[in-house]
C-alpha cells in the first residue's frame, strides 16, 4: 500500500507516494504561491498531489501549518496562507480525488514521522521540534500525537522563559522561546552567541522535561543543523533547568529527516488513523 503524503509550507508544497518502510517515491516540490491568494494555493496543492498520484495510492496524508481543526479536516486561518480562512481542505481534496484524506498540523506530522520512522524510533514518548525562523513543536506519547482537549496543544514554541522580556512575538506576547531563540535571532551564530543560545532553549527544554518526561528529544530545523556544538552545550543545559532526575538520560538528538518529513509524517499521520 502507498499513501500521498502532501506538506503545505508557506513558500513550497511537497508531495511523495509512501510506503510501509517510511520510504519515499515520486518526491516533488513545487512553490506554494502563497501571496496570490487561497484560488491560486490551492490550485497548486492539487498540481502537487497530481504530480505524485499513481493507481497505487491508497490515501492521502496531508500536513500544513496550523491553526487548523484534525477532527473536521478544515484549515482555520494560517498566518502564512493569506486568504484561507476555515477551509475544509480534507473534503475538497477527498470529493476531487475519491479518496480517504486525513489533514494535520505540520510540526505534529514531522514529530509523528521521527517517533515512528526517525530519530526517535524506539521511544514511545518523543518531544520534537523544529528550530528555525519559527519554533514549532509535536508531542508523540504512547506513539501517538497529542492534540490537547480542543486540538490547540502542542504550542512549545510559544511557551515563556522569560516573562520580563520586552521581545515581542509574533503571537503577541512577550518572552516566548520562539522569540528569543528562533533563527531571526541567530542567523550566524558565533561561540558566545550558541553559549546563549543554548542557554534560552537550555532553559526550555528543562521545563518541557519537568512537563513531560519524554523519552527523547528531536530537534529539526535550520538551527538544529548546527550540530554538535549547539547539541553538546544543550545536553549540559538542559539537566539545569529541571526537577526530572533522569533528565541526564534524556538524549537529545538532531532530526533524521529533512525536507522529506512532513511529507513521511502526513502519511504517517493516515497509517496510524487506519
Ligand atoms: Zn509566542
Amino acid at each position: 500500500m502507498a499513501v500521498l503524503g502532501v506538506d503545505i509550507g508557506g513558500t513550497k508544497i511537497a508531495a511523495g507516494r509512501v510506503n510501509a518502510r517510511a520510504e519515499v517515491e515520486g518526491f516533488r516540490s513545487i512553490p506554494t504561491l502563497a501571496s496570490r491568494g487561497f484560488e491560486v494555493s490551492l490550485g497548486q496543492i492539487w498540481r502537487a498531489v497530481e504530480s505524485s498520484l499513481t493507481p497505487q495510492v491508497q490515501a492521502i496524508g496531508i500536513c500544513a501549518p496550523g491553526p487548523l481543526d484534525v477532527k473536521t479536516g478544515v484549515v482555520l486561518n494560517p498566518p502564512n496562507l493569506p486568504g484561507w480562512h476555515n477551509v475544509p481542505l480534507a473534503k475538497f481534496a477527498k470529493d476531487k480525488f475519491g479518496l480517504p484524506v486525513v489533514i494535520e498540523n505540520d510540526c505534529n506530522a514531522a514529530g509523528l514521522a521521527e517517533a515512528l520512522h526517525g530519530a526517535g524510533r524506539g521511544y514511545s514518548h518523543v518531544f520534537y521540534a523544529a528550530i528555525g525562523t519559527g519554533i514549532g513543536s509535536g508531542i508523540v506519547l504512547d506513539g501517538k500525537i497529542f492534540h490537547g482537549a480542543h486540538g490547540a496543544g502542542a504550542e512549545a514554541g510559544h511557551m515563556c522563559i522569560d516573562y520580563r522580556s520586552s521581545i515581542l512575538c509574533g503571537c503577541g506576547t512577550a518572552g516566548c522561546i520562539e522569540a528569543l531563540a528562533s533563527g531571526r535571532v541567530f542567523d550566524d551564530a558565533a561561540d558566545e552567541d550558541l553559549d546563549e543560545l543554548a542557554g534560552r532553549l537550555g532553559a526550555w527544554l528543562g521545563a518541557v522535561i519537568s512537563l513531560l518526561d519524554p523519552g527523547i528529544i528531536v530537534l529539526g530545523g535550520g538551527v538544529a543543523q548546527m550540530g554538535e556544538p549547539l547539541f553538546g552545550r544543550l545536553r549540559a543545559a538542559a539537566p539545569r533547568w529541571t526537577v526530572n532526575p533522569y533528565s541526564r538520560e534524556i538524549p537529545i538528538v538532531p532530526a533524521q529527516f529533512g525536507a522529506e518529513s512532513g511529507v513521511i509524517g502526513a502519511a504517517a499521520v493516515v497509517i496510524g488513523a487506519q
